[in-house]
């Protein structure tokens, strides 16, 4: 159960089963600076991990979802997974990736669990935290003719045309670890209205792949403090926005 104080940290977007062996550290990471961590998935495996570490923190939440990375390895019936997502508060991580994902015989297979899961989310009325790499405009236009806003864009860096359309549309969105280092996450961080902003780590190896340094939670302080200055905005008064957003989210 999620402790409730006022202005914390949210990390809307992490992957806590990629901590390994340094588990424990991110876990005291997040509960030290009090961050409420929504602990994404990337498969059936992950999520019931992502649960075991719930019960070391009163700020993680789990979140159910199967990440395209996975589609590969999911063997299952997709009727399986209907508890997993009726249990979850919020969905996360789905979505399409036409980039890092090469082999183009698994967009198929991609499209069939991404459709599967956001219409079982749909009509649980839950939100989503969807990846969209390479796949913004089917992205769009899949919640676009679904009337669903209920989406947290994880980390987009795609056309800007299509990011102004999904604010049009209402969805949320995280900025992630690479504000300061990519000009476009600045130009998306300057057009996301600030009662649709989150923030987010997503993981250990997000910040290494950006900087070469092993990002633990806290690294979150780093994003929000960025944020604020981009944005024009007193530090303290950014965090409680983004904890503001988070809330309205969650309930
Ligand atoms: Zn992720």
């Amino acid at each position: 159960m999620i402790k409730n104080e006022n202005n914390m940290y949210v990390d809307a977007h992490n992957h806590l089963d990629f901590y390994g062996e340094n588990i424990g550290e991110a876990i005291s990471d997040i509960n030290d600076n009090k961050i409420i961590t929504l602990a994404n998935s990337m498969d059936v495996d992950s999520y019931i991990l992502n649960k075991e570490y719930e019960k070391q923190s009163e700020y993680i939440i789990p979140t159910f979802g199967i990440h395209p990375n996975s589609v590969s390895e999911f063997a299952g019936e997709l009727k399986d997974i209907i508890p997993y997502i009726e249990e979850s508060t919020l969905i996360g991580e789905i979505g399409l990736d036409f980039l890092w994902v090469e082999d183009r015989s698994l967009d198929s297979k991609q499209r069939e669990i991404f459709y599967f899961i956001l219409d079982e989310s749909i009509k649980r009325s839950k939100f989503v935290s969807i990846h969209t790499k390479n796949a913004e405009q089917e992205i769009y236009e899949a919640l676009k003719i679904r009337n669903y806003n209920k989406a947290i864009i994880h980390w987009y860096s795609g056309p800007l045309d299509i990011l102004d359309k999904l604010i049009e549309l209402g969805c949320y969105f995280t900025i992630s670890v690479d504000l300061g280092y990519s000009d476009l996450t600045e130009e998306v961080l300057k057009r996301i209205p600030l009662d649709k902003l989150l923030v987010e780590t997503d993981g250990p190896t997000a910040l290494e792949w950006i900087n070469g340094d092993y990002g633990y939670p806290r690294e979150i302080k780093n994003v929000v403090k960025s944020a604020s200055i981009i944005k024009g905005i007193e530090e303290q008064k950014l965090i409680e926005v983004i904890y503001n957003n988070f809330h309205r989210i969650i309930n």
